[in-house]
């Protein structure tokens, strides 16, 4: 199971979700403390932000402490909206940049933490640009989007069709535009912290009071005037 996390507020650099907080997605990548499957997540990682209203995207298949140049990257990628994951490759799958988080389509950008039988995403969409699970529940979603459903509808409904098809399915997804963010729990832990924004994680990227647990089979929307939760049925 990948961590992710996200951050929807102030302008920040992406070292906010990364290397700032004790427990953040560096330390997360070798030493996760909620982490149900897997034990590190070394197959990679990818951040994503926002320069205005176009989404920036870097991905690697190295761990991420392994990548020199990530520090100064990280520290200069400034944004109101960022998104970072790191990953732990479901067996089987490829270990490839087009496999490893955060995909993208337009202006979306999305992280998936868990797995899911491919038969029963692939009829979810028509192409996907790896054979990764990952890769074809983000094609999912991206096409009902590119439809123009609201992301609060799609959510629901993409993970409702694919853990119809896999009843084990584990399907935390996170995913933005740039001015709001969406969050699904489902098999797996989900954290916010409201600040002067929000910060939405796999776990808790430090010991602050105030992490609070989003129930599984629930969705997240956070935008400028709040946070919601709601349970997906
Ligand atoms: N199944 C996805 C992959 O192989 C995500 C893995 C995960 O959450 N550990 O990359």
């Amino acid at each position: 199971m990948c961590r992710h996390a996200a951050w929807l507020g102030p302008a920040r650099s992406l070292t906010t979700l990364i290397s700032d907080p004790e427990h953040g997605l560096l330390r997360q990548s070798y030493a996760p403390r909620l982490q149900k499957y897997g034990t590190v997540n070394a197959d990679g990682f990818g951040f994503g932000w926002y320069d205005g209203s176009r989404p920036v995207r870097y991905r690697r298949t190295v761990p991420v402490w392994a990548d020199a140049n990530l520090p100064g990257l990280a520290a200069a990628a400034r944004s109101t909206c960022l998104i970072a994951a790191v990953r732990s490759a479901t067996a089987g799958m490829p270990i490839e940049e087009t496999a490893t988080a955060p995909f993208a389509d337009g202006p979306w950008l999305l992280s998936h933490n868990g797995r899911v039988g491919r038969e029963a995403v692939r009829p979810l969409a028509a192409d996907a640009e790896s054979v990764c699970d990952s890769a074809w529940l983000a094609a999912a979603v991206f096409t009902r989007l590119r439809d123009g459903l609201p992301l609060a509808d799609v959510l629901p409904a993409v993970v409702g069709a694919a853990a119809e098809g896999d009843p084990e399915a584990r399907l935390n997804l996170l995913v933005t535009g740039g001015s709001h963010l969406a969050a699904v729990a489902w098999g797996d832990t989900l954290f916010t912290h409201l600040e002067e924004g929000v910060l939405v994680a796999s776990e808790p990227l430090d010991d602050r009071p105030g992490w609070r647990a989003v129930p599984d089979r629930s969705l997240l929307l956070a935008s400028p005037d709040g946070v919601s939760v709601t349970p997906i049925d």
